[in-house]
């Protein structure tokens, strides 16, 4: 599966068998204008922290919808350069602070710097794997936003801070 059919979920807290869907696959339930939510889209500090995704559209929505995945709360549609965040479960804010981690993945990193830090992880494929707490595009989006300050419920291994940064800094 190309990178650019991917569609990524954030907290799959009850499924780690797969993580990725088709686009046509995932629906979301009509927009959410709750606040909680809606400061989160708006919260410029978090695009400073982890990445402005200019371009990208972010939907806060009640509820999200992928075949065979429970638990979704946040998705990244790479084709379709759309984030959505569910804005009644976890919290919007380190749910969002994911998403834009896995934007930047997405836009910033190039295929070879993906490769490194999949080679890094032990893993063959930056965007699959056996576990949704096993892939390194998984686990790329989980420290990428930890180290900027936003800790989401579901976590993966943990890499160190100053491994992050270095592959951020290699983007630009
Ligand atoms: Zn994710």
């Amino acid at each position: 599966m190309s990178l650019r059919r991917l569609l990524i979920c954030t907290a799959c807290l009850a499924s780690l068998l797969a993580f990725s869907a088709d686009l046509d696959r995932a629906d979301a339930s009509a927009p959410d204008r709750s606040g909680r939510c809606l400061s989160a889209v708006h919260d410029r500090q978090l695009r400073v922290r982890i990445y402005p995704a200019r371009g990208w559209h972010v939907r806060c929505v009640s509820s999200i919808h992928v075949s065979g995945l429970s638990n979704v709360i946040g998705l990244t549609l790479s084709r379709s350069h759309l984030i959505l965040v569910d804005a009644h479960r976890g919290d919007p804010l380190t749910t969002l602070a994911h998403e834009l981690a896995h934007a930047f993945s997405l836009d910033r990193m190039s295929p070879g710097l993906r490769s490194r830090f999949t080679r890094r992880m032990g893993s063959r494929s930056f965007s699959t794997g056996t576990s949704w707490a096993t892939t390194p595009a998984e686990i790329w989006a989980f420290n990428q936003a930890r180290c900027a300050g936003y800790t989401t419920a579901a976590r993966t291994r943990a890499v160190s801070c100053r491994v992050i940064r270095t592959f951020v800094r290699a983007t630009s």
